[in-house]
Protein backbone atom coordinates (compact mmCIF):
# COMPACT_ATOMS: atom_id res chain seq x y z
CA UNK A 1 0.00 0.00 0.00
CA UNK A 2 1.51 3.40 -1.25
CA UNK A 3 1.31 6.18 1.70
CA UNK A 4 1.96 10.02 1.98
CA UNK A 5 5.02 11.39 4.13
CA UNK A 6 4.39 15.25 4.48
CA UNK A 7 6.45 17.94 5.96
CA UNK A 8 6.46 21.30 5.74
CA UNK A 9 9.14 23.93 4.67
CA UNK A 10 9.82 28.31 4.85
CA UNK A 11 10.05 29.69 1.84
CA UNK A 12 10.55 32.95 0.47
CA UNK A 13 8.50 33.11 -2.96
CA UNK A 14 6.21 30.32 -5.19
CA UNK A 15 9.40 30.88 -7.89
CA UNK A 16 11.07 27.70 -8.78
CA UNK A 17 14.24 29.50 -7.53
CA UNK A 18 13.14 30.09 -4.08
CA UNK A 19 14.62 29.93 -0.70
CA UNK A 20 13.45 26.98 1.43
CA UNK A 21 14.43 26.12 4.76
CA UNK A 22 13.37 23.43 6.73
CA UNK A 23 12.34 20.26 6.85
CA UNK A 24 9.58 20.80 9.27
CA UNK A 25 6.86 18.36 11.00
CA UNK A 26 3.91 20.90 11.42
CA UNK A 27 3.06 23.99 10.32
CA UNK A 28 3.32 26.07 13.11
CA UNK A 29 6.83 25.26 13.25
CA UNK A 30 7.48 25.80 9.78
CA UNK A 31 5.25 29.51 10.20
CA UNK A 32 7.47 30.38 13.01
CA UNK A 33 10.95 30.11 10.90
CA UNK A 34 8.93 31.46 7.93
CA UNK A 35 8.35 34.88 10.36
CA UNK A 36 11.68 34.94 12.11
CA UNK A 37 12.97 34.61 8.35
CA UNK A 38 10.89 37.39 6.70
CA UNK A 39 9.68 34.73 4.55
CA UNK A 40 6.39 35.41 2.98
CA UNK A 41 4.90 31.76 2.54
CA UNK A 42 5.21 28.07 3.88
CA UNK A 43 5.03 25.24 1.56
CA UNK A 44 3.40 21.99 2.37
CA UNK A 45 5.02 18.84 0.35
CA UNK A 46 3.65 15.38 0.22
CA UNK A 47 5.92 12.73 -0.82
CA UNK A 48 3.38 9.65 -1.97
CA UNK A 49 5.74 6.48 -0.72
CA UNK A 50 5.20 3.24 -2.74
CA UNK A 51 5.54 0.08 -2.20
CA UNK A 52 9.27 -0.16 -2.45
CA UNK A 53 10.11 3.13 -0.61
CA UNK A 54 10.52 4.84 -3.77
CA UNK A 55 8.54 8.06 -4.40
CA UNK A 56 5.67 8.01 -6.52
CA UNK A 57 4.78 11.64 -6.56
CA UNK A 58 5.55 14.79 -5.36
CA UNK A 59 2.49 17.43 -4.41
CA UNK A 60 3.52 20.79 -2.39
CA UNK A 61 0.56 23.61 -1.40
CA UNK A 62 2.10 26.84 -1.26
CA UNK A 63 0.12 28.74 1.86
CA UNK A 64 0.71 32.62 1.79
CA UNK A 65 1.16 34.07 5.40
CA UNK A 66 -0.91 36.89 4.12
CA UNK A 67 -1.64 38.71 8.14
CA UNK A 68 1.75 38.68 8.70
CA UNK A 69 4.34 39.00 5.83
CA UNK A 70 3.06 42.47 3.95
CA UNK A 71 3.65 43.66 7.16
CA UNK A 72 7.21 43.18 7.48
CA UNK A 73 7.93 44.50 3.86
CA UNK A 74 6.31 47.53 3.98
CA UNK A 75 7.95 50.65 4.42
CA UNK A 76 6.19 53.96 4.75
CA UNK A 77 7.63 56.79 2.43
CA UNK A 78 6.49 60.68 3.55
CA UNK A 79 6.93 62.91 1.38
CA UNK A 80 6.33 66.43 1.13
CA UNK A 81 4.16 67.81 -1.97
CA UNK A 82 5.56 71.65 -1.57
CA UNK A 83 9.33 71.24 -1.07
CA UNK A 84 10.18 68.00 -1.68
CA UNK A 85 11.56 66.76 1.68
CA UNK A 86 10.84 62.89 2.31
CA UNK A 87 11.81 60.28 5.00
CA UNK A 88 10.73 57.02 5.26
CA UNK A 89 9.56 54.83 8.29
CA UNK A 90 8.61 51.79 9.88
CA UNK A 91 5.71 52.68 11.88
CA UNK A 92 2.28 54.50 11.00
CA UNK A 93 2.53 56.40 13.72
CA UNK A 94 6.15 58.48 13.22
CA UNK A 95 5.21 58.84 9.71
CA UNK A 96 2.32 60.94 11.25
CA UNK A 97 4.53 62.60 13.43
CA UNK A 98 7.08 63.63 11.01
CA UNK A 99 4.30 65.03 9.07
CA UNK A 100 2.39 66.74 11.67
CA UNK A 101 6.23 68.25 12.93
CA UNK A 102 6.83 69.57 9.02
CA UNK A 103 3.39 70.67 8.06
CA UNK A 104 4.06 72.73 11.36
CA UNK A 105 7.33 74.15 10.79
CA UNK A 106 5.96 74.84 7.05
CA UNK A 107 2.93 76.57 6.95
CA UNK A 108 0.32 75.40 4.32
CA UNK A 109 3.34 72.13 3.14
CA UNK A 110 1.00 69.26 2.39
CA UNK A 111 2.61 66.14 2.98
CA UNK A 112 1.68 62.91 1.06
CA UNK A 113 1.91 59.22 2.38
CA UNK A 114 3.14 56.10 -0.05
CA UNK A 115 3.28 53.03 0.99
CA UNK A 116 5.80 50.15 -0.36
CA UNK A 117 5.49 46.24 -0.35
CA UNK A 118 7.51 44.17 -1.74
CA UNK A 119 4.88 42.93 -4.01
CA UNK A 120 2.93 46.33 -5.10
CA UNK A 121 5.99 49.09 -5.06
CA UNK A 122 4.87 52.43 -4.16
CA UNK A 123 1.57 53.44 -3.78
CA UNK A 124 0.00 56.21 -2.75
CA UNK A 125 -2.30 56.49 0.39
CA UNK A 126 -4.70 59.06 -0.30
CA UNK A 127 -7.05 60.49 2.25
CA UNK A 128 -4.15 59.08 5.32
CA UNK A 129 -4.44 61.58 7.80
CA UNK A 130 -8.18 62.23 7.85
CA UNK A 131 -8.35 58.35 9.07
CA UNK A 132 -6.28 59.05 11.71
CA UNK A 133 -8.48 62.13 12.62
ZN1 LIG B 1 7.54 70.87 2.90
Amino acid sequence: MAYTETFWMACDSTEQLRAEYGPFHTRGEAELEARKLGFCYVLRYEHVIGEKDEIQEVRCIFIELASVAPRMYRKLHTRCATCGESAVHEENWRAEVWADIHEFEHSRHRVRLFEQTRSEGLKEVGDWRENCA
